[in-house]
């Protein structure tokens, strides 16, 4: 018999201006849910202090992303700040087959792609900074970049922020602990949806007939 918890899994997609507090909510998700994972994309920027190969992100040369754009290898891919970045295809594609889900953490563009290929699959988040202030504040803690490229990025904010509404759920991330319950009760919430429960229907067909 069919598991009647047998379901299709969530395609999750975090997008918000950086510094919007969305890499803490998405590491601390991850750390207590073992049913999500997250999308590692490919890009050609360096790597920061601290990242790793595989775990952050698949660093390229342009020559080789390029390549994976043309093997049809990418999901969605964009060009930000000057790089490119991008989703491989094929671990999303077993993992939401698996019934488990993934987390992407693009920028809108991506969003935008992933919404228009993933359909159904697709669950989007905006995640909005509580001021402007703040936004400067956290971009300069981080101390990762240099003051040309803070400025650059808070341009870029304004940009981002003006996608919020092509999004399904928005949050506020003034209060960290709220944001991430936010965010776990949205996906308690989409994990249950009729159409991703793929086991119902010969469960449902078992409880009248039985
Ligand atoms: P960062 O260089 O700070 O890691 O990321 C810069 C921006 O690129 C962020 O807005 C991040 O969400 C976005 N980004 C990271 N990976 C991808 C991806 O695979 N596709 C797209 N479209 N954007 C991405």
């Amino acid at each position: 018999m069919t598991d009647p918890h047998n379901r299709r899994g969530v395609m999750l997609v975090f997008c918000a201006p950086s510094g919007a507090g969305k890499t803490t909510i998405t590491r601390q998700l991850l750390e207590k849910d073992d049913r999500i994972s997250l999308s590692v994309s490919a890009t050609t920027r360096d790597a920061r202090p601290g990242e790793e190969e595989g775990k952050h992100y698949f660093f390229k040369s342009v020559d080789a992303f390029k390549h994976m754009i043309a093997d049809d290898e990418l999901l969605e891919w964009a060009e930000v700040f000057g790089n490119y970045y991008g989703t491989p295809k094929a671990p999303v594609e077993k993992a939401l087959s698996d019934g488990h889900d993934v987390l992407f953490d693009i920028d809108w563009q991506g969003a935008r792609q992933l919404r228009d290929k993933g359909g159904a699959d697709v669950v989007s988040v905006f995640i909005l900074p509580p001021s402007s202030a703040e936004l400067e504040r956290r971009l300069r803690d981080r101390g990762q970049d240099a003051d040309d490229v803070i400025m650059k990025r808070m341009a870029k904010a304004g940009a981002e922020i003006s996608h919020w509404e092509e999004f399904d759920y928005v949050l506020i991330n003034d209060d960290l602990e709220r944001c991430l319950a936010d965010v776990q009760h949205i996906i308690g919430a989409e994990r249950i949806k009729r159409g991703r429960q793929t086991g119902l229907p010969s469960f449902v067909k078992k409880l009248l007939t039985d």
